[in-house]
């Protein structure tokens, strides 16, 4: 039995309510099948936690990645999304939930006003998500990750605490790296398998401290364990109806970081520019996806999750 399995089967149940929607529901596949769910009550908002939370607390972070969508090489496709800011602000503020956002260094630069936007509007905690979104791994992770601080230092006037790779790719010397340049956790890993981007299957599915590092904590994106399909919202807008009703029973780790973007929510042209299959990939569900985001963690919380920022779940578990 793997350590993963092993560690399963914690002591909170699921909630009697999750099982209970879960069995009435039969999942069926197809775009018409993500219904909306009006009975659930909105997620309770929990950033300010007034007890400190410990390993044992069952926590969820919803964080967005706040990047250019797809980095077309034409300028009339840049950051297309951020025209929904004002949309994603209005759906953040009424599901109640704090907000933590990775943010690309270039992004940082060009639209320091979005920035704010989020920042004023939702007290939004802010980490760094490298400096270009490189996807290319052809450059240099230190000198990346040092031109990014300086773009988050000049904004914010602070060093970031936390950091996030492009597409979930860090290997063992970029957490030495990063514990060297001051940061205290990393939440780039996805324990799950990408063909051709990551396949990190055995990787632990809650915070750990990489063998490379002495004190930095590896944050891990959450997944369905066993599966480990990530419990992001990329995947529940594929999967569907089916996922998200899995999501009310599956095995999950004490801490999901549930990830979302901006295109992940809300379509531009940029959408359409995308070569098959990944056109079909990130149109399919995407006029359901607030809803689907919205039962999600409402399900999360019936599931006695407490909602957190990354500085929370860091504070349970670091420094220990
Ligand atoms: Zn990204």
């Amino acid at each position: 039995m793997s350590k993963d399995a092993q560690s399963g089967g914690h002591a909170h149940p699921p909630n009697a309510r999750a099982e209970a929607e879960s069995a009435s529901r039969s999942p069926t596949i197809g775009d018409d099948a993500f219904a909306p769910e009006p009975q659930l009550e909105p997620p309770t908002a929990r950033g300010e936690p007034d007890r400190p939370f410990g390993p044992d607390d069952r926590l969820a972070c919803l964080t967005i990645d706040l990047e250019d969508d797809w980095y077309f090489d034409d300028p009339r496709y840049d950051h297309l999304t951020l025209e929904y800011l004002d949309d994603f602000v209005e759906l953040i503020d009424g599901l109640g939930v704090p907000l933590t956002a990775f943010v690309v260094g270039k992004t940082l630069e060009a639209y320091p006003e979005k920035v704010e936007q989020l920042r004023s509007a939702l007290g939004t905690e802010f980490h760094l998500h490298t400096y270009q979104h490189d996807v290319s791994n052809e450059f240099d992770f230190e000198e990346e990750v040092r031109r990014g601080m300086r773009a988050y230092r000049n904004h914010f006037g602070t060093d970031p605490v936390g950091y996030r790779a492009q597409q979930g790719n860090i290997d063992p010397d970029g957490f030495r790296v990063l514990e060297r340049l001051g940061f205290k956790f990393d939440s780039s890993v996805f324990p799950s398998y990408r063909p051709g981007v990551y396949n990190n299957l055995t990787a632990p599915t809650e915070p750990y401290t990489p063998s490379t590092a002495s004190s930095l904590l590896e944050i891990p994106l959450g997944v369905h364990r066993g599966i480990r399909i990530p419990v992001s919202q990329s995947y529940f807008k594929l999967f569907g109806r089916p996922l998200s009703s899995y999501l009310g029973v599956s095995p999950l780790p004490n801490v999901v970081v549930y990830n979302v973007h901006l295109q992940d929510l809300y379509r531009t042209a940029s959408h359409d520019k995308l070569a098959a299959p990944k056109r079909w990939i990130m149109k399919r569900n995407l006029e359901r996806s607030t809803a689907i985001l919205e039962r999600n963690l409402s399900t999360l919380v019936s599931r006695g999750y407490e909602l957190t920022t990354m500085n929370g779940i860091y504070d349970a578990y670091g420094d220990r």
